[in-house]
């Protein structure tokens, strides 16, 4: 195997936008609408066809705030504790902390890094009112499973920031056949953007009316509707102290388009997984679970985990691909390793053993729709150049 050139930056992470973005947000900007309007209206309507019948979709201007409201409009509050995996990003937690009640930290399973059943079901307790699992990466979470360990009492809500598109043993993530709400996110790394931006799934009319209300300041119907109402623009209720979090337009305008590219850019994300599956088969690493045979992996992120037989260890090797003007990320420094969250997680070692175990050797390679043959193949050669 010859040593791979050095040749140009590879970013860790480049959002995939075409002249058909670009043109529907300056269509957007012109329209003299730029808030929250028609194009955020369809842009639900078509989230809510993607992912399936029956379901509502609530547009938002991040994840964060998507499971913020989900968890609101569920009724979580005080003295309620609700079960989070360690391995996610802070927003999963930090959201049941605004409503006042408790994360618990669970573990993951070592293979797939997606929250393990049994975990969930060691730290379950009579205060225990919701479970937030993640797709992590992008590979769906056994919601089955997750609803027979659980019972019919405790909400689920599923953390979907990756997990567009995704089909798991319960069909499209964000369907909702098992979970209460799932929440998606369109951040600008995330699988498909807006800039920024988020979506709410839900079958549940209280939680899509709850959500659409708190969105906006707790006014019972949104500006648009105010504009287009009989009733005068100024005569609205304030029902609830609600939040900021609607979506704008220009941002919609975005998401629309990407959504209708959201396939043709999995497809893509994908067969960048299979090159890599392959061709970093024999290193001292472990490859990233894939799933069941039918399952549908977004493939948002390729996280491999270094051996004990590596030659460098997982801080090494990033200076070492980093040298190589290669970018990498790390996903995800787990939720008890942060000073904040430590003590939400007294018996770590103990509790969340997995977790521990793995949060040292994971490593994120570059995974995007962008992303050309020639640097797909220069990772794979750097990778084995600097493990060799
Ligand atoms: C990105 C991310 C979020 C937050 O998404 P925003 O749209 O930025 O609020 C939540 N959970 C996970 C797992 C994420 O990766």
């Amino acid at each position: 195997m010859q040593p791979a050139e050095k040749g140009e930056n590879i970013p860790f992470a480049v959002p995939d936008i075409t002249t058909a973005e670009v043109s529907a947000v300056g269509e957007a900007v012109r329209s003299g609408w730029i808030t929250s309007g028609g194009v955020m209206r369809e842009f639900e309507k078509d989230f809510a066809t993607f992912v399936g019948s029956q379901v509502q979709a609530v547009a938002v201007n991040s994840a964060t705030a998507g499971l913020h409201l989900s968890l609101e409009a569920l009724g979580i509050g005080p003295n309620d504790e609700v079960i989070v995996p360690t391995w996610t990003f802070t927003a999963t937690a930090e959201v049941v902390r605004y409503l006042g009640a408790t994360p618990v930290l669970a573990d993951v399973d070592a293979q797939t890094l997606n929250l393990d059943p049994g975990s969930v079901a060691e730290l379950t307790t009579e205060r225990t009112r919701a479970v937030v699992p993640v797709h992590f990466a992008g590979l769906p979470v056994d919601l089955v499973e997750l609803r027979n360990v659980v019972g019919a009492g405790i909400k689920i809500v599923e953390d979907a920031a990756h997990a567009i598109p995704a089909r798991g043993s319960s069909g499209l993530v964000g369907n909702c056949r098992i979970a209460d709400a799932a929440v998606f996110s369109f951040y600008a790394t995330k699988p498909i953007t807006a800039g920024e931006g988020g979506m709410i799934t839900t079958r549940s009319p209280h939680l899509a009316d709850r959500t659409r209300v708190m969105r906006l300041h707790g006014i019972d119907r949104d500006a648009f509707n105010r504009y287009q109402s009989p009733r005068p623009a100024w005569d609205y209720d304030v029902v609830a102290p609600g939040f900021k979090y609607n979506l704008g337009d220009v941002a919609a305008a975005m998401g629309r388009v990407q959504l209708t590219r959201a396939c043709e850019m999995q497809l893509r994300r994908q067969a960048i997984a299979e090159y890599y599956l392959e061709e970093l088969k024999d290193l001292p690493l472990r490859l990233p679970a894939t799933g069941e045979p039918d399952a549908l992996h977004a493939w948002h992120l390729f996280v491999i985990r270094l051996t004990d037989h590596s030659p460098l260890n997982r801080d090494e090797f990033i200076s070492a691909l980093s040298s190589q003007g290669i970018g990498t990320s790390v996903h995800f420094k787990p939720l008890h390793e942060h000073s904040f969250w430590r003590d939400y997680a007294p018996n770590a070692s103990q509790h969340l053993p997995v977790a521990c175990e793995e949060s040292h050797r994971a490593v994120s390679l570059p995974i995007f729709s962008a992303m050309s043959e020639e640097q797909v193949e220069r990772v794979a050669a750097m990778v084995r150049q600097v493990l060799s």
